[in-house]
């Protein structure tokens, strides 16, 4: 059944869903909503009002009550609550009446942590780059890590412990395929004891609903099922695996069954962008909350199929416009997170929040990343979780410091006013395009090597796609692309 937008009124009684709950911040002493990929921060007023709702009582004695305690105007209480209230329902985090499945139990280890300033919000844990699809995009290296070195269950749960003492809240299960790994269970056990939000991001097509059940039971809050696409035969050809589109369509709509929070992840490229609105509508017929369209980052495998790959600028307009006509039309049903195109661009992202500022990636072998691409640039050196503490790495690792701040920037981000706003951008994209890490990220409109990688991508749009060159174990061909052709 499809959902419909949640309207609070006077009879609401609303209630969290499931997959969203406050919890004590106490590496930053505050409180948050959990909730799939965000963490909300909430003033004393909100907290009081969220600590109320539990799905039994109405929002118009909620007021009233709250109105007395505090000896305020009901309308005035009544217009504010709502409110605030309104917009949880369409982030849908909020459900009329209780929840019929129970959230994952507090954990006795979160509520024992001491503050840590300046900690990662996130864990990125690829517990393996096994995988049974061949994305032409993939964003693991091209010579991908065998699971003879993938470190062990215990060794991540030690890693998330460490990374929950030190501020993460949300916890992204990764690879590869994270459901390749036979001991799921246990590492998911782990993270659940530590309290963190657990996202499962999966390819999908190695789940049954049993399996998905037990890791609903054991307190998985969220899944990210990513899709190639929803037309079966250019799914099949894009992922390099046969018959992917239903069983993505049956574990998105368990997840939802079993209660867990559910994101569709669409990397948009040009041999699958021609289907954005039927993604969009496979996202609401699977009643996902959320969806990431994202125009995929030219590094790794999406760099070596870059001709492949890259849509011309007009079709890349076209889907601006297909998600700005989606966001209104869908609001409070389906949430929309979109990625641009880099090269059609004019100011770069803040590639993962700022280099050494908000996450950690940890590859299956145990190293620890400031960034998934990190690898792709020279000169780094990364540590290993199982011989340094996490919180040595992220204050004293080499490869987390070569980028923070601002002390590492050249002109034009060395005096520009957006310095402390995208941090010059990404900096794998920096050195894939110019050779050099410390450059201005040339999606930026003021960096030198802006044009140039503007053209190169308005030229290979508009040639015939060559064929893909698939993601396997062993690193790409001779034949890929060389980089002196961009
Ligand atoms: S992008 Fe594709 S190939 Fe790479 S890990 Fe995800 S599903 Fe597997
Ligand atoms: S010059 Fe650097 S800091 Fe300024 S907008 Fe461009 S990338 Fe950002």
């Amino acid at each position: 059944m499809t959902a419909t937008r949640y309207i609070i009124g006077p009879d609401s009684r609303p209630a969290f869903t499931r997959y969203a709950r406050l919890h004590e911040d106490r590496a930053r002493a505050r409180t948050v909503i959990l909730a799939p990929e965000r963490a909300y921060e909430l003033d004393p007023i909100g907290l009081i009002v969220l600590s109320t709702i539990d799905g039994v009582t109405r929002l118009s004695d909620l007021c009233a009550s709250l109105a007395q305690q505090y000896s305020a105007p009901v309308e005035v209480i009544t217009r504010d609550v709502t409110a605030l209230l309104q917009g949880l329902a369409d982030k849908r985090l909020l459900r009329d009446g209780v929840d019929p499945f129970s959230a994952p139990r507090p954990s006795a280890f979160a509520s024992a942590i001491t503050p840590f300033a300046g900690g990662p919000a996130g864990l990125l844990a690829e517990l393996t780059h096994r995988c049974p699809l061949q994305c032409p995009y993939c964003s693991n290296p091209l010579e991908l890590e065998k699971s003879n070195v993938e470190i062990t269950a215990a060794q991540w749960g030690e890693a998330f412990r460490q990374a929950a003492s030190i501020g993460a809240l949300q916890l992204h299960l990764s690879g590869g395929e994270p459901t390749a790994r036979r001991d799921l269970k246990e590492i998911l056990a782990y993270a659940v004891e530590a309290g963190l939000y657990t996202n499962l991001v999966t390819s999908a097509v190695l789940l049954t609903r049993e399996k998905l059940e037990r890791l609903a039971e054991i307190g998985l809050d969220h899944v990210q099922v990513s899709i190639q696409d929803v037309v079966p035969e250019s799914a099949d050809r894009i992922s390099g695996y046969e018959g992917g589109v239903p069983k993505k369509r049956d574990v998105a709509r368990w997840t939802r069954e079993l209660g867990m929070g559910l994101t569709i992840n669409a990397p948009m490229h040009r041999q699958n962008i021609a289907h954005l609105p039927q993604i969009i509508d496979f996202a609401v017929e699977v009643d996902a909350q959320r969806i990431e369209i994202a125009h995929i980052q030219y590094y790794a495998w999406a760099q070596t199929n870059r001709a492949a790959l890259i849509p011309t600028r007009e079709t890349f307009m076209e889907t601006v416009g297909i998600v700005d006509e989606a966001k209104k039309r869908l609001q409070g049903v389906l949430n929309f997170d979109f990625v641009i195109h880099d090269h059609y661009a004019t100011r770069p992202k803040q590639c993962t929040g700022g280099w050494g500022r908000s996450i950690m990636a940890v590859t299956p072998s145990g190293k620890a990343l400031p960034c998934h691409a990190a690898q792709t640039l020279p000169g780094l050196t990364f540590d290993d979780v199982r011989e340094k503490s996490l919180a040595d790495i992220w204050m004293n690792g080499s490869a987390f410091n070569a980028y923070r701040g601002l002390d590492w920037m050249k002109e034009p981000c060395k005096t520009c006013d957006r310095r402390e706003i995208d941090y010059g951008g990404c900096r794998c994209q920096a050195f894939a395009v110019t050779g050099d890490a410390e450059a201005t990220d040339p999606a930026c409109h003021l960096s030198p090597d802006h044009a140039r990688f503007a053209a190169y991508a308005e030229t290979e749009s508009q040639a015939p796609a060559p064929d893909f060159i698939y993601r396997r174990f062993g690193g790409a061909p001779q034949s890929a692309p060389a980089e002196e052709s961009v």
